[in-house]
């Protein structure tokens, strides 16, 4: 089994590397709803997926005793991105698991286009969203494997079309054996940032409503740097996105950015209001913006 590094335990924990398998995750979800007997769902509704607004309201929960996320109150309309920043351990990863139901708020609603996500299918919830998380999931096999699994019927030229928008098909290109480069499940021979483009291009082939976004906060050179950035815009663009931001450039374009800390929402607004408003974000940002790209671990 491979190890997690960041806090992605929960989800990971639970339903091991299959989560972190990114996108197109319906397969996988289906076969997490079957082990899942506690729950009846023959009685719920489908999801009616309209635009793909979700709205926290008054959320709070716990894993314990303990209250981690403290009412939280948000909304992502059709197509913006919401960046969650905070130290480790504010809430950022609970939140994504709470809006994709590993878990329940003990009070508040979470909904997606006005229904309840309790009251709907789980299936049919997941059906929208992809997700691309800070460990990128890859297995035994081609590249060209690794990316199908987005979208299981997806054809050669629409694999090779979500690697190009990925900015993924030149190193694949460039490999001796291209799309038919076999990797292993650590993803030998290629590096950190390229698995990063393979998962995206996963995500993009699976082209879901809801993109979920946990950036790796690994150090990555500069070149591929960019190349990601520029990869994430494109999968971004027209989705609702709600991402863990560690990196100052995805922070900056977001429609809204969220700071968290211990469970709570100290701050929230675009990265114009929020240096204007000279709280922690703008302490975050000044203090960052000379040292690197990426503020992760440092700020815990
Ligand atoms: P972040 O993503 O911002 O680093 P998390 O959402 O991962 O924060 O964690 C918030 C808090 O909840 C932390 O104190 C963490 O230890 C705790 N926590 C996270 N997952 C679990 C879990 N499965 N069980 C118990 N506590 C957890």
């Amino acid at each position: 089994a491979r190890q997690f590094t960041r806090p992605l335990n929960d989800l990971a924990n639970q339903f091991n590397v299959l989560l972190s398998a990114i996108a197109g995750a319906e397969r996988v979800f289906q076969i997490m709803d079957e082990k899942d007997e506690s729950h009846d769902e023959s009685g719920k509704k489908d999801l009616q997926y309209k635009e793909g607004s979700i709205s926290f309201d008054n959320v709070t929960f716990g894993y314990g005793e303990e209250v981690t996320i403290n009412n939280v109150s948000f909304t992502a309309e059709r197509g913006e991105t919401v960046a969650f920043v905070g130290p480790t351990g504010a809430g950022k990863t609970t939140i994504i698991s709470l809006l994709s139901r590993f878990y329940d708020p003990d009070q508040g609603v979470i909904s997606i286009d006005n229904q309840d996500i309790r009251e709907v299918k789980k299936k049919s919830l997941r059906k929208y969203m992809a997700f691309v998380l800070q460990d990128s999931f890859l297995f035994a096999g081609t590249i060209r494997e690794n990316i199908r699994y987005g979208k299981l019927t997806a054809s050669d030229e629409a694999i090779e079309k979500a690697a190009e928008a990925a900015n993924a098909h030149s190193f694949i290109s460039k490999l001796p054996e291209g799309y038919e480069t076999k990797i292993d499940a650590e993803g030998a021979g290629i590096s950190q940032g390229q698995k990063q483009l393979l998962s995206i291009a996963r995500a993009l082939l699976a082209d879901p409503e809801i993109l979920i976004l946990d950036e790796a906060t690994s150090s990555i050179d500069t070149i591929t740097e960019i190349k990601i950035q520029q990869a994430l815009r494109r999968l971004m663009q027209g989705r609702t996105s709600i991402v863990i931001a560690h990196r100052l450039n995805t922070i900056r374009e977001a429609d809204q950015i969220i700071v968290l800390r211990e469970g709570e929402v100290i701050e929230a607004g675009s990265h114009e209001t929020l240096l204007e408003h000279d709280g922690f974000y703008a302490d975050l940002f000044h203090s960052q913006k000379n040292v690197s790209h990426t503020y992760s671990g440092v700020t815990s």
